[in-house]
């Protein structure tokens, strides 16, 4: 978001860093206590205001002096001084006279060029309702005097806004725009900007892998020389981080506080050194966690970085909370909180209200943490930050428990499961894959690319070498030579030929090869999703799966009409059958009575393993007079298969089952209803005396 001020900020910042090296050094190094960073910063902010009391006198003769133009200049090069020097309120006193005069003359581009820099400044403090309105401007005078550059930079700066209100899809349409007017441009910088921004929202809406595709095309722009390098760096660290890989979290993080270091500009390094505190206190380490906060709150309080102190003040209210020093944590959380309403900033507002919740339960007052939580997350848009209500489900379990509500602390838990799961499960984790093994094909791409190019270079080497040699020999030997000439040519263009064949044969043995690879990728993964659904001792759905296609069962009848009934089979007495002959026996023993089942059930019925030696199948549109025919078919199908199967003489294997029809349950049926339902049979079926079936009553 800081791109539009680059080319700008880098012309002064050598100017500013030999300022603040000066005011650093005249200032003395005593205090062992203060931060470094954040005291070069309020120096540079003191010089800044001495720069300006000594140049205000001369402001008013400058336009009699050098003329509108020349003031125009003068004005833009004393609001890039101070921004470069993090002394925004001067800069924006300069830039603001700048855009008056160009305006004034009918000079749209020196007043875009004000503008894009005026906005960075009013997002930089949190006052977005003026970036709001000057991008608006903005835009207008971009499609009045046709600058694309201004528009996309407009575009940027609405989105911006529109993010950190929590409207996601209006900044979701401005970040694209951007994007594709910086695409168009060509402007590289820019572009990263967009791509940043828009992986931004992938991660707010939990789109691990859309995000990271984004974030990794921003990076390998902004290596190539980008001053906001750390940014991305950040970014990319902390999409590992919510895919639990830390060892890459980490590493990332290391490289973007590095990056920091070296920069000149504090609001960047006040927004790494914050997002590094937020991750520690997420690992649990507290009281590094508290020393970051306390630097980056230093760092962004001196140059007065709003929305920063906002986020500064809420990790460090969660540091101390983890310390144990909650009266503490809870004035902090307050002053975040305030911040966060002062600038509308949805993030702060809401990860405040999670943590003074989280404060409020931690002093035993569940009733007050289970009220602030209600009310901060009664707006069902909050729904659409999916990993944020993970972190506000899990909390509401934990509030549930201690009030003694332990059903809806099981519902709360099923969500933040639910969400997780969505989140980081099966079908994410594939996507991550893919785009993996994507990365890896574009690699091998290139290289096969590479290796052509590279045939095709050698091959036309030859044929000029080849050409020089028969001008000498032509020369040399004459007429007479010709035919011993066009011999040798001959074999000439027949190595030539052979060369060329086995460089082909080459490149096509490595297409072979890659081509192998992206089946045994494709392979891998087809594996690695069965073995995640399956059951490993019997091979039938497993539970987490089995429960996922009965919803999309109960949810199609629920939409199309149609029946269904769901069979628990529960095995008899199996712990005798395992106290008697060992847990591998009864092992096989599962075994053989699935098969049976299976054998038994119709092509397009469930079976999955509910747990232990408990089976549920389910058949799609039967009545329960037709269940009752299928379930007893089962049961003496099993009896049958089994007999002679233990030992002992009288040695039977039975099942009893329990059966729930979905039109029996009354309002909108859900999955655990016709389970408990089934369970209900089931317990029936085992108090009248087992090997039986037995229908729920509704
Ligand atoms: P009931 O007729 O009332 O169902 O009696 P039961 O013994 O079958 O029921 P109970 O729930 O008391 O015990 C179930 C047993 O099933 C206990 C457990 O060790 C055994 N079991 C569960 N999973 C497996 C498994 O994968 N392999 C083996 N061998 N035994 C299992
Ligand atoms: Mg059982
Ligand atoms: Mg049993």
């Amino acid at each position: 978001m800081k791109a539009g001020v680059t080319s700008c900020r880098a012309r002064w910042l050598t100017f500013a860093a030999c300022l603040l090296s000066a005011g650093v050094l005249a200032g003395g190094r005593g205090d062992p206590e203060a931060y470094p960073r954040a005291r070069a910063a309020a120096t540079s902010q003191r010089l800044a205001a001495a720069i300006e009391r000594n140049v205000s006198p001369l402001t008013p003769t400058v336009p009699a002096l050098v003329g509108a133009r020349g003031a125009i200049e003068f004005q833009r090069l004393l609001g890039g001084i101070f921004l470069a020097m993090d002394s925004y309120a001067s800069a924006e006193n300069h830039l603001r006279r700048a855009y008056a005069i160009a305006t004034a003359i009918g000079d749209a581009e020196d007043a875009a060029a004000a503008a894009i820099d005026r906005g960075e400044i009013a997002l930089l403090t949190g006052q977005y309702d003026r970036a709001e309105r000057l991008s608006n401007d903005l835009a207008q005078l971009a499609t009045g005097a046709n600058l694309p550059w201004a528009q996309a930079k407009a575009e940027e700066y609405l989105g911006v806004v529109a993010r950190r209100r929590g409207r996601l899809d209006d900044a979701q349409a401005h970040a694209q725009r951007a994007l594709a007017l910086q695409r168009a441009l060509g402007q590289e910088a820019g572009t990263a900007t967009a791509l940043s921004n828009l992986g931004t929202l992938a991660r707010d809406r939990g789109d691990y892998a859309t995000a990271l595709d984004l974030f990794r095309q921003a990076l390998a722009i902004r290596e190539r020389g980008d001053d906001l390098l750390e940014l991305t760096l950040r970014n990319l660290a902390l999409i590992y981080r919510d895919l639990g890989d830390d060892a890459s979290a980490r590493d990332y993080f290391g490289r973007a506080l590095e990056v920091a270091r070296r920069h000149g500009d504090s609001a960047n390094y006040a927004a790494t050194l914050g997002t590094w505190a937020g991750y520690l206190v997420d690992s649990g380490e507290f009281a590094p966690a508290l020393a970051a906060a306390e630097e980056s709150l230093a760092v962004s309080s001196a140059i007065g970085d709003r929305p920063s102190i906002g986020f500064d003040l809420l990790n460090s209210g969660r540091a101390l909370l983890g310390l144990g020093r909650s009266t503490e944590a809870d004035a902090r959380l307050h002053d975040a909180l305030a911040i966060g309403r002062e600038l509308n900033q949805h993030e702060i507002i809401a990860h405040s209200q999670v943590s003074l919740a989280e404060a409020a339960l931690a002093r035993g007052d569940a009733v007050r943490a289970n009220r602030l939580l209600q009310a901060a997350f009664a707006d069902p848009q909050t729904a659409r930050y999916k990993p944020l209500m993970v972190e506000v489900n899990e909390l509401r379990e934990k509030i549930a428990t201690a009030i003694g509500q332990p059903v809806q602390a099981l519902q709360y838990a099923h969500a933040a499961a639910a969400l997780r799961e969505e989140l980081l499960g099966t079908r994410a984790r594939r996507r991550l894959a893919a785009l993996e093994s994507q990365y890896a094909r574009t690699a091998a791409d290139q290289q096969l690319a590479l290796a052509t190019k590279e045939n095709q270079l050698q091959a036309a080497r030859l044929t000029q070498q080849h050409l020089q040699r028969n001008y000498v020999i032509v020369a040399a030997c004459g007429l007479g030579a010709i035919l011993l000439l066009l011999a040798w040519r001959f074999a000439g263009v027949r190595r030539l030929n052979r060369a060329l064949a086995a460089r082909n044969a080459e490149v096509e043995t490595q297409r072979a090869a890659l081509s192998n690879a992206n089946d045994r990728l494709q392979q891998q993964a087809d594996e690695l999703f069965q073995a995640a659904i399956s059951d490993p001792l019997t091979g039938v759905s497993n539970r987490g799966h089995l429960m996922r296609q009965l919803d999309a069962r109960i949810a199609d009848c629920a939409r199309n009409g149609g029946e269904l009934a769901a069979l628990l089979i529960d095995f008899d007495h199996f712990k005798r059958i395992n106290d008697a002959h060992g847990h591998l026996y009864g092992d096989r023993v599962l075994v053989a009575g699935v098969q049976t089942l299976r054998q038994w059930l119709e092509p397009g019925d469930l079976l999955g393993r509910y747990g232990g030696e408990e089976f549920i199948a389910a058949l799609s549109g039967r009545d329960a007079a037709n269940a009752i025919q299928v379930a007893d078919r089962l049961r003496t199908r099993v009896a049958e298969a089994m007999t002679g199967f233990l030992p002992e003489a009288n040695g039977a294997v039975t099942v009893s089952i329990g059966i729930a029809i979905l039109s029996h349950l009354p309002g909108p049926a859900r999955l655990e209803m016709l389970i408990e339902a089934a369970d209900k049979a089931v317990y029936a079926a085992k108090a009248a005396g087992r090997n039986r079936v037995v229908v729920h009553a509704a």
